[in-house]
């Protein structure tokens, strides 16, 4: 929970050092650990009156720490919610595209995983639903919004994802190399999407890795099928333009067939 710094502290922050350091006036002012000490006195003999004055309202900045609402606390989108504010602290983008069957999801888009909004706005293109929330805090959006997976449950998101028989989620993860990660309950297009990005000169998992994405309200299987897939790119494959654009094709190539072979009359309703 968030700290009640004494308010004497507070008063001394002024509203250009607040701006700096990122503060606003609601939450995070409560918020903000923030050490002070004064400037050297102005009152030495040959100082002017403006500039006593100056100093007597300037503080250095020692150190300065955030005791965020930490993300990995929260069990609920609501417990986000609570604690952040949409439009200051993140954005919400989500574009249904009516008889898509198909939605692209970056549920950890902006600076808490840097680069996946880029990438499922392109996987999404013109054809398919996209939904992003994205973190625009100056700093600290990883600690502040990253609500695991499975307890993601943003309900215009998840009003989204039940019209769609499809949903890919893109991640950033930490781990080693340039390197994909695939997850999620659908086994079948996790295995397609796998050849496809293979056949790309992508080196991607489909197991054997710490992100299985297997948990049925992990936000990839929250689709009206329950099953889903999600995408786990290490920092130095987002860094990648070539292997992002590679991702891309290949991830559109195989949504693209299989948005074929959904509207095509009399095809079959798919199997969970
Ligand atoms: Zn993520």
């Amino acid at each position: 929970m968030a700290t009640d710094w004494p308010r004497s502290w507070l008063l001394r922050i002024s509203p250009t050092v607040a701006h700096r350091v990122g503060m606003r006036t609601t939450n995070s002012l409560r918020a903000l650990q923030m050490h002070t000490s004064a400037m050297p006195s102005a009152t030495a003999p040959g100082r002017s009156t403006a500039n006593r004055c100056c100093a007597r309202n300037q503080h250095k900045l020692v150190a300065v720490s955030l005791p965020l609402t930490l993300a990995k606390n929260f069990r609920s989108f609501a417990d986000l919610a609570a604690a952040y504010d949409e439009g200051a602290d993140y954005l919400i983008t989500r574009v249904p595209r009516p008889g898509s069957s198909i939605c692209i999801v970056a549920p950890h888009g902006g600076s808490i995983e840097e680069h996946t909004s880029e990438i499922a706005t392109a996987i999404a293109g013109a054809e398919f639903s996209l939904y992003v929330l994205e973190g625009i805090r100056p700093t600290g959006n990883y600690a502040a919004l990253h609500l695991t997976s499975h307890y993601f449950d943003e309900p215009s998101c998840l009003e989204l994802l039940v019209t769609c028989d499809d949903v890919v989620a893109i991640h950033g993860c930490k781990v080693d190399g340039e390197v994909i990660l695939v997850g999620g309950l659908d086994k079948e297009l996790a295995a397609e999407l796998g050849a496809a990005m293979t056949k790309a000169g992508l080196v991607c998992y489909l197991d054997g890795h710490e992100f299985p994405g297997t948990h049925p309200n992990n936000v990839c299987n929250r689709g009206r099928r329950g099953v889903g897939v999600q995408l786990e790119l290490s920092a130095a494959f987002r860094e990648s333009s070539p292997h992002k654009r590679k991702l891309v094709a290949a991830a559109r190539e195989v949504l693209l067939r299989h948005a074929a072979l959904r509207t095509r009359p009399g095809a079959a309703k798919p199997s969970v």
